[in-house]
Formats: structure tokens, C-alpha cells, sequence
């Protein structure tokens, strides 16, 4: 069963029909080398990478997205499923549930990492959310986004991630947060839930 380290409201996890996943990391294997894409853009230690490129001048900022989407379709190419990951999504689908995937990679990318794990054929274009469609992680648009378009509240929703983003977007937004494959301390106050990994949440679900 899922740790819950959030307050002592939160639902069972199986009642909760609409989901939202980070994708990188959460979903797959992390390989993203974020030292090694801060040296190669020159972007200091600490800076935020969208936020920095974001700021550049046009032409320096261009030519940075462009080294990042090449250097990130690599990676999305050669994506491996997170353990678990793929039964997850699979059982939700089963169940019904509403499912999406909010990244801070591109839409584009996301698609073909989706397809390298073998969940290409789940997640509608609409239900994909990257970099380019909304104000990225840590900010809460996207997630209120799919609660719009689901016509759900944030409360019944759960956002999935293995990062800090992920759970400040999702208290952010209301929702909420389960972190998964994190394996420091993680941020117990942003947390509903944690668990080890998404075959850890599939236990939880099949036993609540
Ligand atoms: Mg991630």
C-alpha cells in the first residue's frame, strides 16, 4: 500500500479516477543528465533550464531549443518503462480512468517516448501536455487545465512524479501529489502519497 505522508483527509487511492502523470523519470527510467545539459547550454548550476532559455535573446534562445530537442529525441528514443510503469497505466485504462501526461519535455517527444514504452495508443493528443502548451511545472496551469477539460475538481484528481515540480504543481493546483521512484528524502510536506514505484501503487489499488 501506498505511505501516505499528506494529511489525514485524502481519499483511498482507488477512488480517484483522473490521473495525471509526469512522464520523465516517472513513467520511464530517468536518463535525463541535467548537469550535462546545464554545461552544454551554459546555464548556471542552479538556474531553472526553461526559465533561462526563456529570457535569452531570440536567436541564442532558438538555437539552445534546438540543441535540446535533438539532444532530448535521443533520449525519448531510447526510453525504457520505469518498473511497473506500464501495468499502471494499463490497469487504470482498464478501470476507466481519465489519464494524462503533463512533462516539462515537448508534446512532440513525449509522443515518442510514449511509443518506446509501449503506451503509444493511450493517451489522447489533448491529453499530452508539454513544455509548449501551458506555463511548465512548477506552475499549477497545467493540472488545472486537465481539470477543466475533464470538468473534474483538482480534489479528485492525482498528480504523479518523482520530482519537487511535481508536487508543487500539484498543491499549487489542489490536487492531490504522489511521488514516485525518489529515492532521497523526497519533500514529505508536498506528498498525499509515496510510494517506491508505480508497481507499488498498482498493489495499492488492487488491494483497496
Ligand atoms: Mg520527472
Amino acid at each position: 500500500m501506498p505511505v501516505e505522508v499528506g494529511g489525514a483527509t485524502t481519499p483511498a487511492l482507488a477512488a480517484l479516477r483522473h490521473w495525471v502523470f509526469d512522464l520523465d523519470g516517472t513513467l520511464t527510467e530517468a536518463v535525463h543528465d541535467f548537469a550535462l545539459i546545464r554545461r552544454a547550454l551554459d546555464i548556471p548550476p542552479a538556474a531553472d533550464i526553461l526559465g533561462h532559455l526563456a529570457v535569452l535573446p531570440a536567436d541564442e534562445a532558438q538555437r539552445k531549443r534546438d540543441w535540446l530537442m535533438q539532444h532530448e529525441r535521443a533520449l525519448a528514443e531510447a526510453a525504457t518503462a520505469a518498473t511497473g510503469a506500464v501495468a499502471l497505466v494499463r490497469a487504470l485504462q482498464g478501470r476507466g480512468c481519465r489519464l494524462g501526461i503533463l512533462t516539462r519535455n515537448a508534446r512532440a517527444l513525449a509522443r515518442v517516448t510514449l511509443e518506446a514504452i509501449g503506451l503509444g495508443d493511450v493517451f489522447d493528443e489533448a491529453d499530452i501536455i508539454g513544455r509548449d502548451e501551458t506555463v511548465p511545472k512548477p506552475a499549477p496551469d497545467g493540472l488545472l487545465y486537465f481539470a477543466d477539460r475533464w470538468a473534474v475538481p483538482p480534489a479528485q484528481m492525482v498528480m504523479v512524479g518523482d520530482y519537487l515540480f511535481d508536487l508543487e504543481c500539484g498543491r499549487a493546483a489542489g490536487t492531490h501529489t504522489l511521488l514516485v521512484n525518489c529515492a532521497g528524502e523526497g519533500w514529505p510536506a508536498l506528498a498525499t502519497w509515496r510510494t517506491p514505484d508505480c508497481a507499488a501503487i498498482l498493489a495499492g489499488l488492487d488491494a483497496g
